[in-house]
């Protein structure tokens, strides 16, 4: 059985092993609590499930005095203090669902120095009352988590953050962490500059999770597809299955059960209870799979998932990466397998334009949607594309994925990238690409006319291609990096990049779309 934590226990390694029952650190949770050990700043950018918790749970127990967590996800708040108690640490957190009496007590516990880690919401922090009382405690160190939602460009912005950087002057002994899984490079030196951590060590970890093979491929008959994955690859092994609907997840469990899988379906229409005996067998007993909607996986920690498959397409990046993120934490050999359908790029256009956001959300939200369907229509390593999403080079095509392990089918679209390309510069580069197609297409629609779009020479120079074979075009270019979508209005933009295209030094090898998809005219903006 596990020790308990205890006072002479003081080294971050005891810490390690007999907290939290691990032998090793995983890169660069060392580093990181030397830094705070040392007294200094943090800046930590790690994927999710890398590990972030241990960079601050560790130097707050062997640093002197009480560490203070800030966190907005009072859900996580509550799992983490439980799980820190369970290990024998005096673990606390105050919000505004703790009653009076409670929160007294925790203060008092505080004062005494009878609390190794406080979490706190940042409202709650930053009342005048409880900067009264840390100011009056021994703290060991600030931990600032979901640091990204200081970001105003973000769609995670709390104002309440901003005003953490009070920390750094009221405090100015007490070391402070900030942790994210945000990657991009615009979001970190945000970050930095609005909670004053110019001069904290920044640590970078990569995005890569070399031990998940990357497929996705086009749905024919997504069941039999399914099927034939589990059978000849999968049998036995612990998985998720995610689907985009509750309806469509109880049918597939209930199918998969007929197939003589053990499959539970998940979503968050069902009674709690239901759903948390669900999660007990998938993490107790053997090759449980369970179908789920997103409402799975939050919180979940199982480090045997084999596979992780979605039968609809995931509505962006970077929830493609999260729920694929939860296969092989263990870091054995696993599959994220997706298959994707022109109905599904169709229908979550609908739910973004129907959905009562306001315009810039639902830019935002179509962005999203056309960068997983680049994803999805590219041609070269997925893991490449993936990880520069996340603005991370990876210099070599990665052997593990399909278009590495299986080059797709292909057709030479030099020709039309150079007349896209052509159009987007004629028009100004500033023009989102529903409008440039229209160019393209020789349309004289009212707003073609009025910027004299229909005088240019490439007006109606792309009859050969429908509107969704362009779409696709723009789409690929854009992972691509040979344009940029830039501003509110999702301008078109050429890089550098388009140099040797446009020179004719370079050609272009772009995925084919099926028939279907190519021929289906939907209003919906690439
Ligand atoms: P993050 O906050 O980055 O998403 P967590 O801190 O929740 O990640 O950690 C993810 C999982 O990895 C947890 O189950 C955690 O216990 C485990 N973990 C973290 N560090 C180690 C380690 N050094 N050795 C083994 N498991 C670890
Ligand atoms: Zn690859």
């Amino acid at each position: 059985s596990r020790a308990v934590y205890s006072a002479t226990m003081n080294s971050p390694q005891d810490i390690l092993e007999h907290v939290f029952g691990y032998t090793q650190f995983r890169s660069p949770q060392a580093e990181v609590i030397d830094t705070l050990m040392a007294g200094r700043d943090a800046l930590v950018l790690m994927p999710t499930g890398g590990g972030k918790s241990l960079c601050y749970q560790i130097p707050a127990l062997a640093r002197p005095g009480c560490g203070v967590v800030i966190s907005p996800l009072i859900a996580l708040m509550q799992d983490q203090v439980e799980a820190l108690q369970a290990a024998g640490v005096r673990a606390a957190f105050l919000n505004s669902s703790v009653a009076f009496d409670e929160a007294q007590d925790i203060e008092s516990a505080l004062l005494h120095g009878e609390l190794d880690v406080l979490y706190l919401a940042p409202e709650r922090l930053l009342q005048p009352r409880t900067l009264g009382l840390l100011q009056r405690a021994q703290l060991s160190l600030f931990a600032i988590d979901e640091a990204h939602c200081v970001s105003q460009w973000g769609h995670d912005f709390r104002a309440d953050y901003l005003q953490l950087n009070c920390l750094h002057e009221q405090f100015p002994n007490v070391p402070r962490i900030a942790l994210t899984a945000t990657a991009d490079q615009r979001t970190r030196a945000e970050i930095a500059t609005r909670l004053d951590l110019e001069d904290a060590r920044h640590f970078v970890s990569s995005f890569d999770r070399p031990n998940i093979q990357y497929r996705i491929a086009q749905k024919d008959n997504a069941r039999r597809q399914l099927l034939q994955f589990l059978q000849s690859e999968q049998q036995g092994n612990a998985g998720i299955v995610y689907c985009l609907s509750r309806a469509k997840v109880e049918s597939t469990a209930e199918w998969l059960c007929q197939q003589g899988f053990t499959a539970l379906p998940y979503h968050a229409g069902l009674p709690a209870a239901t759903r948390a005996e669900y999660q007990r067998r998938f993490l107790r007993e053997e090759g449980v799979i369970v179908v789920a909607t997103i409402a799975f996986g939050m919180g979940i920690d199982k480090p045997d998932v084999r596979f992780v498959a979605h039968l609809d397409l995931p509505k962006s990046v970077e929830a493609y990466y999260q729920e694929t993120g939860r296969a092989g934490r263990d870091g054995e050999p696993s599959t994220a397998l997706l298959l994707y359908g022109f109905e599904d790029v169709v229908k979550l256009g609908q739910m973004v334009e129907s959905s009562d956001g306001s315009e810039e959300h639902k830019r935002q939200e179509r962005a999203r949607l056309n960068a997983m369907l680049g994803l999805c229509e590219i041609t070269s390593c997925r893991r490449q594309a993936l990880l520069r999403y996340f603005a991370e080079e990876q210099p070599e095509p990665c052997g593990n994925c399909d278009t590495c392990l299986e080059p797709p089918q292909t057709w030479d679209a030099t020709e039309a990238a150079a007349k896209l390309l052509s159009c987007v510069y004629r028009t100004g580069q500033r023009f989102g690409a529903a409008h440039v197609i229209d160019v393209l297409r020789g349309s004289e629609n009212e707003k073609v006319r009025k910027f004299g779009h229909d005088q240019l020479t490439t007006h109606g120079i792309g009859t050969e291609l429908s509107a969704n074979e362009w779409r696709a075009v723009v789409r690929q270019l854009v992972v691509r990096g040979y344009l940029e979508v830039e501003g509110e209005f999702q301008g078109l933009r050429l890089t550098e990049a388009c140099r040797p295209l446009l020179r004719g030094e370079e050609t272009v090898q772009l995925r084919k779309l099926p028939p279907k998809a190519a021929r289906a005219e939907t209003r919906r903006a690439a």
